[in-house]
């Protein structure tokens, strides 16, 4: 069976396990304890995760904040600067095509007495600037916009969006769990980017670990947002409870092997893509749709129409040979609001199919695609 679902988690690299081992067996220390071996060791190896993380995204170390992954990091974030700031102001932006940890939180803070704008999505699911900065308001205390899709694969233009933050003075929080790890992310050439989320598990790092970037002022200290978890004052008094020692040292390198391997990985990745594209073209012509751009994206993933056909009932019957989806895992239920955002009609929504690669497979791997 091939993996095709790479956008809703990987597999873990062996190398990850591997370090992950002795953090489950002997070396079981609390890194809050002091002085003797075991608290010393976690204490150490959650620094060089840390370390690791920070160099992937190009943030320092102090910088970075451990969650339990993207759905805590962009709770954290979201009701943090709300909570924090709402002083200053109580209009949120984001956009339609966010993840349910995002646009749950903002419908969450509405009732709270908040006020967001949700962007509207050109036909791949990127936010217009114009659009954009015609929304922005005197008393706009966030921005909180998606870095690449998790369906289309589409990334938003985050170098103007954050541009146009630092001139306004505003927050910004961008929501980079598919796109960490998958493209370059250098969060120093982003001075724009305030707070960014990711998680492990898409890089293949275990699941239920992330990261939460929050940037340093010019005083170096921390933004200031009010915690989600309060207690014993972990992670810099912002996210409390004890560190998940061994998921942190998993996704510590997770990031090494993704930050030696990027560059390499994208090209593999962008030929595998034009590889399943020209298959696909072949095999099916007009009785297929991309949904996605080929350009400004994901390497590796695609958003496909095979008109007429139910979704559901073609991931059903393709599981046998391979993994795929209709789209977001976390909201397989209801037909997608992603692809709804973009203009698609209900009928070319539950036509759609979602592949998503990772650099575990090989070119020769596809050939599967030539027998559908
Ligand atoms: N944001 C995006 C774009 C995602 O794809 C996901 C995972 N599907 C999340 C947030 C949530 O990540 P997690 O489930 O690891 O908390």
């Amino acid at each position: 069976m091939l993996y095709l679902d790479n956008s809703a988690t990987t597999q873990i690299h062996p190398e990850v396990k591997e370090a992950m081992l002795p953090y489950l067996m002997e070396e079981f220390g609390n890194p809050s304890s002091k002085y003797y071996s075991v608290a010393e060791n976690a204490k150490n190896a959650v620094k060089e995760a840390r370390h690791s993380l920070a160099s992937l995204i190009g943030a320092q170390d102090s910088e970075i904040i451990f969650t339990s992954g993207s759905t805590e990091s962009n709770n954290m974030v979201i009701k943090g600067v709300a909570d924090y700031y709402s002083n200053q102001g109580k209009h949120i932006i984001t956009s339609k095509v966010e993840h349910p940890s995002v646009l749950e939180t903002c419908r969450y803070l509405e009732e709270k007495g908040f006020e967001v704008t949700y962007l509207d999505v050109d036909k791949y699911g990127r936010i217009s600037l114009e659009d954009f900065k015609s929304q922005l308001q005197d008393n706009t205390i966030l921005v909180t916009l998606i870095w690449g899709n998790n369906e289309l694969g589409s990334l938003n233009d985050m170098e103007s969006i954050a541009d146009l933050c630092y001139e306004r003075n505003i927050f910004l929080h961008t929501d980079a769990t598919q796109v960490v790890g998958k493209v370059e992310v250098n969060l120093s050439d982003y001075p724009g980017i305030t707070f960014l989320s990711c998680s492990g598990h898409k890089f293949h790092g275990p699941k239920g670990i992330g990261g939460t970037f929050i940037r340093k002022d010019r005083y170096d200290l921390l933004t200031k947002i009010t915690p989600l978890l309060h207690g014993g004052g972990q992670e810099q008094g912002i996210r409390s409870g004890t560190l998940a020692v061994h998921n942190i040292v998993g996704l510590g390198k997770a990031a090494e092997i993704a930050k030696q391997s990027l560059t390499k990985n994208i090209k593999k990745l962008e030929e595998m893509e034009s590889y399943v594209s020209m298959i696909l073209k072949d095999k099916f012509s007009d009785q297929i749709e991309f949904n996605h751009d080929n350009t400004q994206k994901i390497p590796g993933v695609l958003s496909v129409q095979f008109k007429g056909a139910n979704n559901e009932l073609l991931v059903k019957s393709l599981a046998p040979v391979m993994a795929v989806s209709t789209g977001s895992a976390c909201s397989s239920s209801k037909p997608s609001h992603v692809l709804a955002a973009i203009g698609l009609s209900i009928d070319q929504v539950r036509s759609t199919i979602r592949f998503s690669m990772s650099s575990f497979i090989e070119k020769e791997d596809l050939e599967i695609f030539k027998e559908l």
